[in-house]
């Protein structure tokens, strides 16, 4: 069976969120499980060529290896992607995102026939690569080459659309009559995400409480119509992590390793990164971490409601995020004010690894979230989740009781800032209790959320979709 798959930020290359590390995980494992997978994104000024040993393949595209078996073909322009973002600089989208998505999407089929790689299915992935399905259902409709190719859709935020003015509807080169209510038109506007959702043969999502959660009115964000009326075709599959990489026993950027059976290298790390970031050096008190977009979405506001109170508890508080300059403001008194906290507005990939290890605990009170990647990373690392009971956190993380020692993280309902503080709270005390809290971490660090799994529920889905069965 051959997949190609259309992904706007790919790990190593590019990353911005969770979407990158989907990307560049997810297709090694399903080639492990007999798929000829190709992938392709665009190339930026920040993925580094000699590095990654990017290959010319003509003057509008170049190729390097994802794996030993996937090979990943990037879309050149100077015009649009020779910039310092993906799609933003300081905050402020790129006023030409249509047209560079809409280049993408177009050179992206076109490749195909240059590689004369014909795939049965096209794996698109959030409003970037929408275009794809809906070019294959009207434009290339009676292509020979490409009018039999499927598509699967994964929805990994409903929050971004992709929306444009009416004016610019004809950049996309698509017929007037696909600016309607049963096409791109919303609201007057033109929306990416809804064409990907209309015209794809299958939609996912990356859990299956997000699945429900966006056919409902709070979390639909305006699409949930369509998706009721698509939910036969609607699936949720759960993101796993690459544990190659989220290690604590390997991580290179890690000085010291440790395991589920000693734990003193996590203490060590603890203890530098404290140094390093002019934190108390205190084994005891616990260090708090949150890794995030610096998004409404992520729940910050009722994070920013209690923040004083958090920072007076026992405890440490480390961040690293970066996005709405609202919240880089407040965490910047933040940090003035507190001597327990150390406030890290940057995007930090290697920075991120140390806090995850460092941390006892990881903070997401997010409104949604549609998979969540911070807890899957913080089990790995033996840093105990808080979290809202919503999307992929719901499907993940279950609320520790005291009593029976089940669960494996502490979890609260309610979009509430005094809910986030009692959990928080209710956290320290079981930290409180050593024994306790190490059979917590033990028990985290066994979970495992490796990819396979949810590979697997991929591959049949495809085997459904194209009616093929792969026999490997
Ligand atoms: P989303 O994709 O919505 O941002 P996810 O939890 O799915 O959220 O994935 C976020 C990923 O991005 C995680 O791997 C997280 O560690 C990483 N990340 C987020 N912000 C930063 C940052 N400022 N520096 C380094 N890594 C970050």
């Amino acid at each position: 069976m051959k997949i190609l798959f259309c992904s706007s930020e790919v790990v190593p290359f590019a990353k911005t969120g969770g979407l990158a590390d989907v990307a560049g995980t997810l297709p090694p494992e399903l080639a492990k499980l007999g798929v000829e997978i190709k992938v392709v994104l665009p190339k930026y000024k920040c993925i580094d060529t000699e590095k990654f040993k990017l290959e010319k393949l003509d003057a509008e595209t170049s190729v390097a290896k994802l794996s030993d078996s996937v090979d990943v073909y990037f879309i050149e322009s100077q015009k649009y992607f020779a910039r310092d973002g993906l799609y933003q600089d300081k905050g402020e989208d790129y006023p030409d995102n249509l047209e560079r998505f809409t280049y993408y999407c177009t050179q992206t089929l076109k490749l195909l026939k240059k590689i004369d790689f014909k795939p049965d299915l096209i794996h698109c992935n959030d409003w970037q690569t929408a275009l794809i399905p809906v070019y294959l259902k009207t434009i290339y409709k009676k292509d020979p080459f490409y009018k039999d190719i499927k598509t699967v859709f994964t929805i990994h935020n409903l929050g971004y659309q992709g929306l444009f003015t009416e004016e610019e509807f004809p950049q996309t080169g698509l017929d007037e009559s696909v600016f309607s209510v049963d096409g791109l038109e919303f609201y007057g506007k033109t929306n990416l995400l809804k064409g990907g959702l209309l015209f794809s043969d299958k939609i996912t999502t990356v859990s299956q409480t997000y699945a429900q959660e966006i056919q409902t009115k709070e979390f639909g964000c305006g699409l949930e119509g369509i998706l009721q009326n698509r939910k036969t075709d609607l699936l949720g599959i759960l993101n796993g992590i690459n544990y190659e990489e989220w290690n604590p026993k390997t991580n290179k950027h890690l000085n010291t390793h440790y395991n589920d059976e000693n734990l003193d290298g996590k203490y060590a790390i603890k203890a530098e990164l404290q140094k390093n970031k002019n934190l108390p050096i205190e084994k005891d008190v616990p260090l708090l971490g949150m890794i995030t977009r610096l998004a409404d979405q992520k729940g910050l506001d009722i994070f920013a409601e209690v923040i004083d109170r958090i920072c007076q508890l026992p405890l440490q508080f480390i961040l690293l995020g970066t996005g709405d300059p609202k919240y880089h403001e407040i965490f910047a008194q933040v940090q003035k004010k507190y001597k327990n906290t150390s406030i890290n507005l940057t995007f930090d990939a290697a920075l991120a690894y140390k806090i995850y290890a460092a941390s006892d605990m990881f903070v997401m009170p997010s409104y949604y979230e549609p998979c969540g990647l911070g807890q899957l990373i913080s089990f790995s690392f033996g840093t105990i989740p808080l979290v809202r009971k919503t999307g992929g956190l719901a499907d993940t993380v279950v609320d520790y009781n005291l009593k029976t020692g089940d669960g494996n993280g502490f979890v609260f309902s309610g979009y509430k800032s005094k809910d986030l503080l009692q959990t928080i709270e209710r956290a320290l005390g079981v930290y409180k209790d050593s024994a306790v809290w190490k059979n917590l971490v033990v028990k985290s660090m066994q979970e495992d959320f490796s990819w396979g799994q949810s590979a697997k529920k991929y591959f049949k889905l495809y085997e459904e979709v194209t009616k093929q069965k792969v026999v490997v």
